[in-house]
């Protein structure tokens, strides 16, 4: 059999990564992750794989957020006996991020909602059989298949997978690129000797605002919401984007920049993955390295207040403004962020700042666009206070470097770019700046159709 890809997910949606490679008589999926955003999405994630798992050799996990990583467990549990590999990063907090979605899962099955897609059993049987991979060890997973892992920049661990299954011949899957230079994470590497790229195109039709843009907007936002005495909501995403926030409201407390007012993390998966950036700082990038070595506390600062107990969350209400709430999730779909969002965003001092990607169809995504009322448990809530769009806050590379990207593997040996993990505009704007200024052959390749590498 030739060397063949079929996507089976994340193709014109930017989650639920999910690629089958072939090669060598071997199966290997990269990347197993849930559909986030609205009710098809929850349809296709309880649905059985289109595959057999249980006839798959190797999963390679590029990081570890829910769009790739959230099936698992599943995959486990409809048969899948291969190995897993993944950065020791990826690993601890794959386990972390799993177990937090199981607990969500089994409460939502109790109060009449979908069922478990999979148990704790399940994500246990997937840990037991999941392997470590440092970045640059050449690997070698069968005769004339080999893998390498690369930095992807995108969040702690996270890799791009390269194999190599004929002399000289490589493809890489990219995962999600980092949105480089980032505050912690080191540069994504660039890579020229493959022929073939599966690559991510979340901004592959915009671009982002530039760093110093970016935290001027941060701190000006802020500084006019303490001004008024009003409370500052930042949905964030509990992993990277959440250590993100805390490292930059770090540095403008030190230095001044904005006054001190009461922080909130209000999100145990956030204050547990916290603690797991404290402990693999090595993964982070040089001079924040050397800072730590030097007893800097990148994430510790006065006024900030972790609020693990749901007790203490709700006490957050109570307590006078200025103030700056961090809660999950990200895009407003559950969790800690929905009763903060009914107290705040109807009160015209409050500021909301959404700092991620929304996919389409999540009460994040609404707010965003300016709706005038939103549903939040059932209630009808109206927005009245300032929504603020930071895009610079991205952990995504934009349209101008993921071209970038590709350009300096065009000075190798690449043959064809397959364009995937985006909105279907953003993925075909891409494509088509790849075709027309590299002279690269790119496409977007259909959902659950094969394609040869030749
Ligand atoms: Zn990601």
């Amino acid at each position: 059999m030739k060397p063949q890809i079929t996507f089976y997910g994340g193709v014109n949606s930017v989650t639920g990564a999910n690629f089958l490679f072939e090669a060598q008589g071997k199966k290997i999926l990269i990347d197993c992750g849930l559909e986030q955003g609205g009710e098809g999405a929850s349809l296709r994630n309880g649905k059985v794989f289109p595959y057999s798992p249980a006839t798959i050799d190797f999963l390679f996990i590029t990081h570890a957020h829910m769009d790739h990583i959230g099936l698992i467990p599943k995959l486990v549990k409809e048969g899948f006996t291969g190995r897993i590999f993944s950065t020791p990063e990826t690993k601890e907090i794959t386990r972390l991020m799993l177990e937090d979605a199981h607990r969500i899962m089994e409460y939502e099955a109790r109060n009449g909602g979908e069922s478990e897609l999979y148990s704790l059993p399940d994500l246990e049987r997937a840990i037991s059989i999941w392997e470590t991979i440092d970045y640059h060890k050449n690997m070698q997973i069968a005769p004339e298949l080999s893998v390498v892992a690369k930095d992807a920049g995108h969040i702690l661990g996270s890799a791009m997978y390269e194999f190599e299954y004929e002399k000289g011949e490589r493809v890489l899957f990219t995962g999600d690129l980092g949105n480089s230079p980032s505050v912690l994470m080191p540069d994504t590497e660039f890579v020229d000797d493959v022929d073939y790229i599966v690559m991510e195109s979340v901004y592959g039709d915009r671009n982002h605002e530039s760093k110093g843009e970016r935290d001027r907007r941060f701190r000006d936002e802020i500084n006019s919401t303490i001004k008024k005495g009003g409370t500052i909501l930042i949905p964030a995403f509990s992993l990277e984007r959440t250590q993100t926030l805390l490292y930059e409201l770090n540095e403008l407390i030190e230095s001044k920049a904005i006054d001190e007012v009461p922080v909130f993390l209000d999100s145990p998966l956030a204050i547990s993955l916290t603690k797991i950036y404290k402990r693999m700082f090595l993964a982070f990038k040089k001079d924040v390295q050397t800072d730590i070595n030097d007893g800097d506390e990148i994430f510790e600062f006065k006024g900030l207040k972790e609020t693990p107990r749901a007790d203490d969350s709700k006490s957050i209400a109570s307590q006078p403004g200025p103030k700056i709430i961090i809660a999950g999730s990200g895009m407003s779909t559950a969790g800690r962020i929905l009763h903060h969002e009914k107290r705040y965003l109807p009160d015209s001092n409050a500021t909301v700042l959404i700092t991620g990607y929304q996919s389409p169809g999540t009460l994040g995504r609404q707010i965003e666009e300016g709706a005038k009322e939103v549903e939040i448990e059932g209630s009808l809530i109206p927005v009245r206070a300032r929504i603020v769009k930071i895009e610079g806050f991205s952990g995504h590379r934009d349209s101008d470097h993921l071209l970038e990207f590709v350009e300096k593997a065009a000075d190798g040996p690449l043959k064809q770019v397959f364009v995937v993990m985006g909105e279907p505009k953003a993925s075909q704007f891409l494509a088509q700046r790849i075709n027309d200024y590299i002279g690269v052959k790119a496409i977007c390749p259909e959902a659950g159709k094969t394609y040869v590498l030749k």
